[in-house]
């Protein structure tokens, strides 16, 4: 396969990381036969410093013109004085909204030789394998909102919105994920309150047993799923939601693992060019010191190939790499807790070294 691929270094740590991920992509394409052509395009604070504006006009064509985007991370104090004329920030959602990127993807998985970093005990968090799928481009955040007149000051509101369509095509895209998974699809929602809920919950059961008819399907509110994912994350394996549900219960999700530098994340919006991420930012106060870890940008790596190029067992052979590396000892210092630890230079030299076998 030939695949094109824009990266999108970004601010801090981001060129730091996004580096060993290319890396690691090269090598796997060598390993089985592809070429990727990857260039870089400026996007962020960086961008901004050059050409006046977070995404500009080459980059988003280049973005769209790919078959994915890998991303570093954007942002940092040079660029936060509020009275600027425009931040990093925009260029992220200008991004995704250009990208049609309605669908974020994120892997809530813990690493044997690491469940010591979590906050939770290790019986609880052991084992833990989910794969988040949060609305990314709909109700609350997007919905009509603003400000009138009250007696006694001002009424403010904002709208949760979801049609059948954006309902669909998000559930439809977690079902295919849980059918190459462990069959099984959790569907989080409010119905109990929300009418906006009851259609997701009427959506999905449809889409589950017209097309679908092999996953087992369940389906729980949110502020159970809030508990759940602290006493029993184990049990779920594909869980749906929208925005801003999941907002909230990717951000707790990823507190099971304990380590930032770990987590990966994709945005997809089919047809078109997925976004592969970190879920860090661009971690100013390390930046430039060479000790960011990679894994999670090497991670996102995996998650583009799986997801855009459709190349799933080039993107097990990097996870197995992190896995090994991780059982071998191998520590950046975010991870180290203390001890020994390499440069990200290093880890990515030790992820390049077990696939190379
Ligand atoms: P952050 O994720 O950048 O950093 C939080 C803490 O985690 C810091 O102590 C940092 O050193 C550490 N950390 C993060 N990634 C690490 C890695 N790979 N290896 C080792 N340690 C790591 O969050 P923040 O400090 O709140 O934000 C810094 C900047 O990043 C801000 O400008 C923010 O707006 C931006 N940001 C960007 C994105 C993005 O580009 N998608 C996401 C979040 C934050």
């Amino acid at each position: 396969m030939h695949a094109k691929i824009v990266a999108l270094p970004g601010d801090g740590i981001g060129p730091e990381v996004v580096v060993e991920a290319e890396r690691v992509l090269q090598l796997v394409a060598g390993k089985f036969g592809h070429t990727f052509a990857i260039e870089r395009f400026p996007m962020g604070g960086c961008a901004i410093d050059s050409h006046g504006d977070p995404l500009p006009e080459h980059t988003l064509a280049a973005c769209k013109q790919a078959d994915a985007v890998l991303l570093g991370a954007v942002g940092g104090p040079k660029w936060d004085d509020p009275k600027a004329k425009t931040r990093p920030e925009v260029g992220l959602l200008k991004i995704r909204k250009e990208l049609g990127l309605f669908a974020n993807l994120r892997p809530i998985k813990t690493y044997q030789p690491l469940l010591d970093s979590s906050p939770l005990k290790r019986e609880i968090v052991e084992g833990v394998d989910i794969l988040f799928f949060r609305e990314l481009t709909g109700g609350l955040y997007f919905g009509e909102s603003g400000r009138r007149p009250h007696p006694s000051g001002e009424q403010a509101y904002s709208t949760m919105i979801y049609s059948t369509e954006e309902i669909a095509r998000i559930v439809r895209l977690s079902c295919q994920a849980a059918m190459k998974r462990r069959k099984k699809l959790t569907m989080v929602d409010k119905a109990n309150v929300l009418e906006v809920s009851r259609l997701w919950r009427q959506v999905s059961q449809e889409i589950v047993s017209k097309e679908f008819p092999e996953l087992t399907y369940d389906v729980v509110l949110v502020d159970s799923m809030a508990m759940h994912l602290l006493s029993r994350p184990r049990d779920f394996d594909v869980v749906v939601t929208e925005n801003m549900f999941g907002d909230i219960l990717t951000d707790e999700g990823s507190m099971l693992t304990g380590s930032l530098g770990m987590l990966p994340s994709a945005s997809l919006g089919t047809p078109g060019p997925g976004l592969y991420e970190p879920i860090h930012g661009s971690a100013p106060d390390i930046a430039g010191k060479g000790i960011a870890n990679p894994l999670a940008t090497i991670l996102a790596g995996a998650m583009l190939l799986r997801h855009s190029l459709n190349l799933e067992e080039e993107a097990r052979c990097i996870e197995a790499a992190v896995d090994r590396i991780l059982i071998e000892g191998f520590r950046t210092k975010d991870i180290a807790r203390g001890g020994a630890s390499l440069s990200t230079n290093q880890m990515g030299d030790k992820v390049i070294e077990v696939i190379k076998g």
